[in-house]
């Protein structure tokens, strides 16, 4: 099954009105393959003017985070419908660093997951061990936990696309090997044939991410079920073009 490579841009909480524009404007005056799906990922206060200065039609724009409630009494949260409203079409939800620094549960970002699905948001659910599970041998009991969560009550994937992102490769620039990411997103895959059925899990993008680079990400070209990356550091980055033609 052939699978549209895709690439995502985490800006994480980067960025000014200026510096965001000139990333888009970047991208914008860029030649893009247009086999290949892009998502950027600007800060909220940032999510309008991402999508009023791309010109890309291959770019859609995402938000980092959504609630899980469509309105309502809940300061400094951020709907679904709101970013829609903006012009997004995506979030990421369960990216490391809200799973480890605002203490995000599994079921949280479930139901976060859940509901920005139904509300009609496209969704990048990230996953990934820490490096002491890692070190514990137990990184595929980990991603199951966190796919689970959302298995259980999504029965529909054909809006989401899977991030698998190890901690301990975000933000350091220690990457994963090729070898290392074919062979977690392999045990990834085979644990959805199992939970959402062959097809669904046939169809699912599963994305790397952790310190991709310009650099790097060509070296994981031949590998079957790494259908991209998601890129923080380097999206804020010129070398992100060469990210989106590394499959070229
Ligand atoms: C990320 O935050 O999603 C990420 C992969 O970061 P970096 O590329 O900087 O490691």
């Amino acid at each position: 099954m052939a699978r549209q490579f895709f690439v995502g841009g985490n800006f994480k909480m980067n960025g000014t009105k200026d510096s965001v524009t000139k990333i888009i404007d970047n991208l914008n005056s860029a030649e893009l393959p247009t086999s290949v799906e892009v998502v950027i990922a600007p800060p909220a206060p940032y999510l309008a003017l991402a999508v009023a200065e791309n010109k890309q039609p291959t770019i859609a724009v995402s938000s980092q985070n959504v609630f899980d409630k469509a309105s309502g009494a809940y300061t400094g949260e951020i709907s679904p419908a709101q970013v829609l409203d903006l012009g997004a079409k995506w979030t990421l939800t369960g990216h490391s660093e809200r799973r480890t620094i605002i203490k995000e549960s599994d079921e949280f970002i479930a139901d976060k997951t859940k509901f920005a699905l139904e509300s009609g948001l496209s969704v990048i659910l990230c996953i990934g061990e820490t490096l002491e599970e890692r070190k514990a041998g137990i990184t595929l009991d980990v991603c199951a936990r966190q796919l689970d969560a959302v298995s259980k009550i999504v029965s529909d994937w054909s809006n989401i696309v899977v991030a698998y992102e190890p901690v301990w490769a975000i933000g350091t620039g220690l990457a994963a090997t090729p070898q290392d990411a074919q062979d977690t997103h392999k045990g990834i895959r085979d644990h959805l044939v199992k939970t959402i059925g062959a097809e669904q899990a046939a169809a699912v993008r599963i994305l790397y991410g952790g310190s991709v680079n310009g650099k790097n990400a060509p070296e994981f070209k031949d590998k079957a079920d790494v259908d991209g990356f998601l890129v923080g550091g380097a999206s804020l980055k010129p070398e992100f073009v060469d990210i989106i033609k590394s499959r070229l």
